[in-house]
């Protein structure tokens, strides 16, 4: 079977893998999408993010969705023929954090498609994969392969909605109009927030956004001054879901949170920043991160499922798998493209 391996930034190869049997408990999946993630894109622009670098041969890879074509031993739940995403988050169910339910902690977590250990953990562009059949989770009637390979986005979406607490009512800022805050926004919008501005620096990202039914998009580096009047009397908004990872955002986040508000940091960015931080302090903010999802995962097709959320209008494009190369230089084009997924 072929997969897609990155050696090194713009060193993108697909390569032949062996096919594997699935062994007890685990089920063979034929992939049939996959989404071109942020993450996937720092490994092929930048060969990593942060202090995270490849360090060997890695197949990227971790929003998929597929057909299981057989099943090992002891598989009761999915059978051959079923339609599946497939969750990439494989805890070790054993360590503190996952006994106490926080398995995205987990100390000994391995997560496809990452090179945050070593050796690196392997993703899942490929054609077939191996996994636990307690990864896979059926794809509701009506939902299509390709949303359900945005079931782990949209959790990622779910879970900083969830780190926010209420929202009912509330206004809510998204910096960020990438695929995540695009998704936050939505997944907000559904936890009941009042009113939703979006916030980028890219025309076509705020596009995007304006499609999905929020109140206002922003463009703050052609109108930086649009901002200002949210700073008014110690800022606007309630909560501010910082899905950009730029200084600048959180810097101006601060100012137009109102006091005892909440940010949630989703933004991965350089690893480090420097900002009023008297801000938080003078007025009592609340900075709280998120990082990836678990038990999200599975609500993420039931709303899907039962038509609550549509994510529909983000996947900008459809590439075949032998154009890899294509697929994440358009992803990268964020004048045209929201969520890029490759078609094995
Ligand atoms: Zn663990």
């Amino acid at each position: 079977m072929l997969a897609l391996v990155a050696h090194a930034a713009k060193d993108l190869r697909i390569e032949e893998r062996p096919v594997a049997a699935p062994g007890e408990g685990e089920i063979s999946v034929r992939i049939a999408l996959g989404g071109v993630c942020g993450s996937d894109l720092h490994y092929y622009n930048h060969g990593g993010f942060g202090t995270v670098r490849i360090k060997e041969p890695m197949i990227l890879g971790h929003e998929i969705a597929g057909v299981v074509e057989a099943v090992g031993k002891g598989c009761e739940r999915i059978k051959v023929g079923d339609r599946v995403a497939v969750n990439p988050s494989v805890p070790c169910n054993r360590c503190r954090y996952c006994l106490e339910g926080r398995q995205n902690q987990c100390l000994d977590m391995r997560f496809y498609g990452s090179a945050m250990r070593f050796p690196h953990v392997q993703g899942a562009f490929r054609e077939r994969l191996v996994c636990w059949e307690a990864q896979a989770h059926l794809a509701p009637e009506y939902v299509s392969l390709e949303e359900a390979a945005m079931a782990e986005p949209l959790a990622v979406a779910l879970h900083a909605v969830r780190r926010a607490g209420s929202l009912t009512g509330k206004r809510v800022l998204v910096s960020g109009s990438g695929p995540i805050g695009a998704l936050s926004a939505i997944a907000a919008r559904r936890a009941g927030a009042a009113e939703i501005v979006v916030t980028d620096i890219a025309d076509g990202a705020l596009a995007f956004a304006g499609r999905i039914g929020v109140d206002r998009t922003i463009n703050v580096a052609r109108d930086p001054a649009a901002m200002d009047s949210y700073k008014a009397d110690k800022g606007y908004f309630d909560v501010l879901f910082e899905a950009s990872g730029a200084e600048a955002a959180l810097r101006v986040g601060l100012e137009v949170v109102r006091p005892g508000g909440v940010i949630v940091q989703l933004g991965l960015g350089t690893g480090e920043t420097t900002l009023p931080i008297n801000l938080v302090t003078a007025k009592e903010l609340e900075l709280r991160g998120t990082f990836r999802f678990h038990e999200e995962f599975a609500l993420a097709l039931e709303f899907m499922g039962r038509g609550l959320i549509d994510v529909k209008p983000l996947i900008s494009a459809t590439v075949p798998f032998a154009d890899a190369r294509d697929a994440f230089e358009l992803a990268c084009d964020r004048s045209r493209s929201m969520k890029v997924q490759l078609a094995f």
